[in-house]
């Protein structure tokens, strides 16, 4: 279980990204990666090894600028180190990207519903079931694609997730795994832990158990099991 991280604003997804992935090292980690949507689309950049290895490879990538990103340390539970394994984990249709720290403990059974439906895997990990999943439920809805796949889902996660068609939301969700947000200023973040939001804001909202949060930047909805609630800079 390492680090993530999201970023939804007006600046540079990117940088924020790598410096927030950056302040949580001290976690350890064998690989790291980062999503970013331009427009409507997801570009998705990984890499085994240090964080000094992504950003090496991020130098002459034109189409890395965005506003909205989520980023990962990955610390390998299902699958080996490998560029392939390293999070975001994307569906086959690069509609969904997710970042994920947990384990997915009745993943093999999910694979195999996908698989019967014509799904194609990539990775070995638990992860990309996930990703896999919610396109599955997604008709028009993100939030309700999200919603149904992770009460299908066993285990531990932490997720990040952004959807090519809704490009003005990052979706959050817990069971088990730390996750927070950060309300900044015109912009809004989720992380594993304070260290990589301290100097962005102070306000920050631990997530609860089974919470889904819909970060916009200028407005995070937390639906929990007792109802909605919105959080405000105030
Ligand atoms: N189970 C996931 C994987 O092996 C997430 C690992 C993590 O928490 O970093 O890819």
């Amino acid at each position: 279980m390492c680090g993530i991280i999201g970023y939804i604003g007006n600046n540079d997804a990117k940088a924020f990204l790598l410096d927030g992935l950056e302040k949580m090292e001290y976690r350890g980690y064998d690989s790291s990666g980062i999503s970013v949507m331009s427009g409507n689309k997801i570009h998705t950049f990984k890499k085994r090894g240090r964080l000094q290895i992504l950003r090496e490879s991020l130098k002459n990538q034109q189409d890395v600028s965005g506003f909205v990103g989520i980023g990962h340390t990955r610390w390998a539970t299902h699958g080996g180190a490998s560029d392939i394994n390293a999070h975001p984990q994307n569906s086959q249709s690069g509609r969904i990207s997710v970042v994920h720290n947990g384990i997915i403990e009745n993943y093999i059974s999910l694979k195999n519903f996908l698989l019967e439906k014509g799904f194609k895997f990539i990775s070995d990990t638990d992860t990309e079931v996930v990703a896999q999943l919610i396109d599955f439920y997604y008709k028009d809805n993100f939030f309700e694609a999200v919603k149904t796949a992770v009460s299908k889902l066993e285990g531990s996660y932490a997720l990040g997730i952004l959807c090519s068609n809704e490009p003005d939301k990052i979706i959050a969700a817990k069971k088990d795994s730390p996750l927070i947000v950060g309300i900044g200023e015109d912009e809004n973040y989720i992380a594993s832990d304070v260290t990589a939001l301290i100097s962005k804001t102070r306000k920050i909202y631990r997530l609860e158990e089974n919470d889904i949060a819909v970060v916009k930047k200028d407005k995070v909805t937390i639906y929990s099991n007792a109802g909605k609630k919105v959080l405000d800079r105030d």
